[in-house]
């Protein structure tokens, strides 16, 4: 596979076709400079972060100056930033840890929303099985929770609100701000999954009231396998892996040094100038939305306005996701479709169907997810590409066939 730059324009190409990769919230590709800063704890400065000599030094520090930074693009402090594998090891932490120490205290009640990500959502359902009662609060047609939902659900037993900052299907951000203010009133601890969030809103834990957060790297452009959780000085948040004295003796294990200098030079570089990033890749994803839209019995969805920069997601009544996928992917363009057949269910997307459509509109949605690496050349060729397909399969479709005779 050969990556190929055209002279004159912004495009990709492998083995001389264009290449279009339009899934970024599912993961993105590494940076150079992210890749160019973790390389020297691949290879000279190996050391293991426990050890005195200097190269173990060395890596002691880079991981404790990571953390600094890290704590910084949250406004956090460092001792509050946990380094984990991932998005879903920070939500597994934060989630079962604090629910089985408030468990104690008679705290059995946990409150969450239908659309979160599945880090979170089959978390909730061990929770369930331990006995814990678990509120699932419903979203708006928008994709967007209502912050009074969450204050009538809180009880005396309440021990957590956990709430994603942004969805990662549908892109609508939710009102954080408030619903830590709501959180912190009542005394109950808030956590917030923020993989698809940091890097593109601000995010100030202090203003915010938020208790514990989540993020990963490989959402914007640093390595998989490596994310952090925020867990706010005095909350009490018991040891994820027992062992060693890393992370102040809450998750042993000999420390992934380039993967957390990765983490933390990727989270650097996203959160250096949010503002710039949003109003160069907004256009490219209205672009997207608008064309998607002149399209008849398409609907955009999620909120128009309050969505991440790079999230399109839309239906298109008379073709299957799939279908569409792969079409796509035969004219080199890499997205996503709102339905999990390709994970080996049947089932459309809990979040589509959380927003109140029907099962056969979820199965034909489309999800194209931009980043700062997106070029317009790249939104113009998908804009010439996807019209065309789409018509083309409606044309072979007895769903499509059907809908134009009834016509509802
Ligand atoms: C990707 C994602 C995760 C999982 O993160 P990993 O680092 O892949 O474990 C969790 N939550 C959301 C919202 C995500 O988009």
């Amino acid at each position: 596979m050969t990556l190929g730059k055209d002279q004159n324009s912004t495009m990709n190409y492998i083995n001389g076709k264009p290449f279009v990769y339009a899934d970024n919230a599912a993961t993105t590709k590494i940076s150079d400079e992210v890749f160019e800063a973790m390389l020297p704890y691949l290879k000279e400065k190996y050391g293991n972060a426990s050890s005195i000599y200097s190269i173990g030094r060395e890596a002691k520090i880079a991981v404790e100056h990571a953390r600094a930074t890290a704590a910084k693009a949250f406004n956090a402090q460092p001792q509050e930033i946990y380094f984990t594998s991932g998005g879903s090891e920070a939500d597994n932490w934060a989630i079962k840890g604090c629910a089985h120490q408030l468990a104690k205290k008679g705290k059995k009640h946990v409150i969450t929303t239908v659309f979160e990500h599945h880090a979170v959502l089959h978390t909730m359902d061990t929770l369930t099985k331990e006995g814990f009662d678990v509120t699932f609060l419903p979203v708006g047609k928008d994709g967007i929770v209502n912050p009074a939902d969450v204050k009538a659900a809180i009880r005396s037993d309440t021990a957590l609100v956990t709430i994603m900052y942004a969805n990662n299907e549908i892109g609508t951000i939710q009102p954080i701000a408030e619903i830590g203010a709501i959180c912190k009133e009542a005394g109950v601890l808030f956590h917030t999954d923020a993989v698809q969030a940091a890097g593109n809103v601000e995010i100030d834990v202090v203003a915010q009231n938020i208790d514990m957060l989540s993020m990963s790297a490989h959402k914007i452009h640093g390595p998989k396998g490596v994310g952090l959780l925020y867990c706010r000085k005095g909350v009490i948040l018991p040891n994820y892996i027992d062992g060693g004295q890393q992370e102040r003796g809450k998750r042993a294990g000999t420390e992934n040094v380039a993967g957390i200098v990765g983490l933390a030079k990727a989270l650097e570089l996203a959160t250096q100038n949010i503002e710039k990033k949003v109003a160069v890749i907004t256009p490219m994803r209205d672009k997207l939305i608008d064309t998607l839209l002149k399209i008849d019995r398409t609907r955009l969805n999620g909120d128009r306005t309050r969505r991440l920069c790079g999230n399109v997601n839309v239906s298109v009544e008379g073709v299957e996701g799939e279908s569409l996928l792969l079409m796509l992917d035969m004219n080199g363009i890499a997205a996503s479709s709102g339905s999990a057949c390709t994970s080996g269910s049947l089932d459309p997307s809990h979040v589509l169907l959380a927003l109140g459509l029907k099962h056969e509109v979820a199965h034909g949605s489309l999800r194209l997810s931009l980043s700062d690496m997106t070029t317009p050349d790249e939104v113009d060729y998908i804009c010439e590409k996807l019209p065309p397909i789409i018509e083309r399969l409606r044309s072979m479709s007895p769903l499509w066939e059907r809908i134009c005779r009834e016509g509802n």
